[in-house]
């Protein structure tokens, strides 16, 4: 079904490099890219094809070449986010360098989380040691070979990413874990807690969140995991697993900065 996706590139200049948030734990976001070359089936940021209508989210990206000019000017207060429309190490990075450049530039006071699905994240180890509060997550998920092929197919296997957690532990940078999606009969919690915890610094974990993950993906998973569909879009059997799953998270005794359930909030525990 997945091939190798044409990617046409946007050129823009962007009017600001920080934008305000309500994202749970940040205060303001930054997207050097809009859209995203990974093309997971289920990507809540896939909403951005209403705005920018190129074609199908993964076939194109809008690159803010002018952002490492703008992030050198704008001072923020706060935590910021990279980023929420986009993987920063998405494939096209290699080349063009953006993030890097946008990271080389910014203020080193500011406190920055990075998320992204990619072990690429490695190459710029040296440039998150000048920062003086930085956090650098994985998103990982246990989705076997097909299933990953599926609906992730161009972002980096679960192994690597565990292992760029490894790196980034071993390398001093505080990192974290983004178990997500959790999925009923697709993700194993307590499989990636035992493979991770011993060179995670603490997690966030999310479960799906169906609506926000598109009709395609509905499908996807009606079709080919019938129960697991029949659980997530039934409130009182989603609630009776979320509760399995945040049980197994707090007797894990691991360092946890939030449960995004979803339905119908968010949880915070610190
Ligand atoms: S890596 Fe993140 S931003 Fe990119 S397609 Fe996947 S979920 Fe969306």
């Amino acid at each position: 079904m997945w091939g190798l996706i044409y990617v046409q590139i946007v050129r823009i200049h962007a009017k600001r490099a920080f934008t305000p948030t309500k994202i749970p734990g940040a205060d303001y976001v930054i997207n050097q890219y809009i859209g995203c070359q990974h093309a997971c089936m289920y990507c809540y940021a896939r909403f951005m094809c209403k705005w920018y209508n190129y074609g199908e989210w993964g076939s194109w990206i809008v690159v803010k070449e002018n952002l490492p000019k703008l992030v050198k000017k704008e001072k923020v207060k706060g935590e910021v986010y990279m980023s929420s429309v986009s993987d920063p190490y998405q494939p096209i990075e290699k080349q063009l360098e953006l993030t890097r450049a946008v990271l080389q530039n910014m203020d080193k006071n500011i406190k920055l989380g990075i998320l992204t699905k990619s072990s690429m994240v490695l190459r710029d180890i040296d440039v998150f040691k000048q920062f003086k509060d930085i956090e650098i997550g994985l998103t990982v998920n246990n989705f076997n070979k097909d299933i990953k092929k599926e609906i992730e197919p161009f972002s980096s296997d679960n192994k690597k990413r565990l292992e760029a957690l490894k790196v980034l532990h071993e390398e001093g940078i505080k990192n974290y874990a983004f178990v997500s999606p959790i999925i009923p009969g697709l993700t194993d919690v307590e499989k990636l807690i035992k493979e991770s915890r011993s060179f995670t610094d603490f997690y966030w974990f999310e479960f799906l969140n169906l609506r926000a993950s598109g009709k395609q993906f509905k499908q996807w998973l009606k079709q080919n995991w019938p129960e697991s569909y029949k659980k997530v879009s039934d409130k009182s059997k989603i609630k009776e697993y979320m509760n399995k799953v945040i049980d197994i998270i707090r007797k894990s005794n691991i360092s946890v900065r939030g449960i995004v359930t979803h339905y119908p909030n968010f949880v915070i525990l610190k």
